[in-house]
């Protein structure tokens, strides 16, 4: 992992860093860069703002490793009022949500995990609309897939996520790329050992073109999401080489990231997804995104030193 990139990662866990960011009069503008805002009225007043951009959306209420029980129906209750919100401003069929297990309570017993994330797939189901489960570090992936297999036999349409720099990736995309299935092939955004990961970065985008091949040649439809313009180039060329029309895959964006590509890609005839991620604790996906790009982090750095 690159030094400054570990260097954030250690920062976001101090607490000055943590006051600094959170009280600095900038720091609002900056946030509202990457994250909707803190209200489910924030998030659906973006998701609109995307919606008529040509852009659809995935949803993610920030919050992850719940280890209490009350703060999991928290977040249960969370995301059924925003479906609500989503059905009722007609955006349900281009906005869908993403889920963290570990912000429903996996940490704490996988069956609850499995119960709160049924709720809430019963009632995207109800609103018209789909849910991603986001995946999270490799020592949650099997219990992850595990949950995504059950809830598959009530709603096929549940989407999963794996990420290229996990070595066994390749052979999960296999798996799951039946008919009907939904994958997002994302490259990875956590710390990961050797044993478990490609460390190059070479090595994990050629993992990720061997996945996207995996997935253009099955039977689901894949959802790319890379900010990469490498990728995004061999995501078409082996999407036309599938022949593959639009509309049976996608390309995913971060909300804030690469937006005039977010458009054009739209443009040209491509379902583009927003990943939007709105609530109170946005400190931890701010720092995520600063640590993966040095230049954000001179932005923000510069804005937190009034020089923005
Ligand atoms: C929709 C979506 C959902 C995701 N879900 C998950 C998940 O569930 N689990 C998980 O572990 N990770 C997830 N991620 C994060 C992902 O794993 C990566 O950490 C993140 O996307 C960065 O990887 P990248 O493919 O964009 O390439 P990188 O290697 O970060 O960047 C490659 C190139 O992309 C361009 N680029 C990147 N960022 C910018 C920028 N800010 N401005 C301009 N150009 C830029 C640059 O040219 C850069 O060289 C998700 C990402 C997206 C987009």
């Amino acid at each position: 992992m690159n030094p400054l990139r570990t260097l954030i990662l250690a920062a976001a866990g101090n607490d000055a860093v943590r006051h600094l960011v959170a009280t600095a009069p900038v720091s609002r503008a900056v946030v509202r860069r990457f994250v909707a805002g803190e209200t489910a009225s924030d998030a659906v007043g973006a998701t609109a703002a995307l919606v008529a951009d040509g852009l659809t959306v995935t949803l993610d209420h920030l919050g992850e490793d719940t280890t209490d029980r009350a703060l999991a129906e928290r977040t249960v209750q969370a995301y059924l009022a925003l479906l609500d919100r989503l059905h009722a401003e007609r955006l349900a069929d281009r906005a869908e949500v993403s889920v963290k297990l570990s912000a429903v309570g996996q940490a704490l017993d996988e069956r609850l995990a499995l119960e709160n994330a049924s709720r809430i797939c019963a009632a995207a189901e109800q609103c018209g609309t789909t849910v991603t489960l986001d995946a999270e570090d490799h020592t949650t992936t099997d219990s992850t897939l595990r949950v995504l297999h059950e809830l598959r036999r009530s709603w096929p349409w549940v989407g999963a996520v794996l990420q290229a720099y996990l070595r066994r990736t390749q052979a999960d995309c296999r798996e799951l790329a039946g008919p009907g299935s939904r994958v997002r092939l994302c490259k990875g955004a956590y710390a990961e050992p050797p044993s478990v990961a490609f460390a190059d970065a070479h090595e994990v985008d050629l993992s990720y073109v061997r996945c996207v091949n995996e997935l253009l040649a099955g039977e689901g439809y894949p959802m790319f999401a890379t900010h990469d313009p490498r990728l995004v180039e061999i995501i078409g060329e082996r999407a036309r080489w599938h022949d593959r029309k639009p509309g049976t895959f996608e390309y995913q964006m971060l909300y804030g990231v690469r937006p005039d590509e977010q458009r054009r890609l739209a443009r040209a005839g491509n379902t583009v997804r927003i990943y939007l991620p709105y609530g109170e604790q946005w400190y931890g996906y701010l720092m995520r995104r600063l640590a993966e790009r040095p230049a954000n982090t001179t932005f923000f750095l510069r804005a937190l030193a009034g020089r923005g």
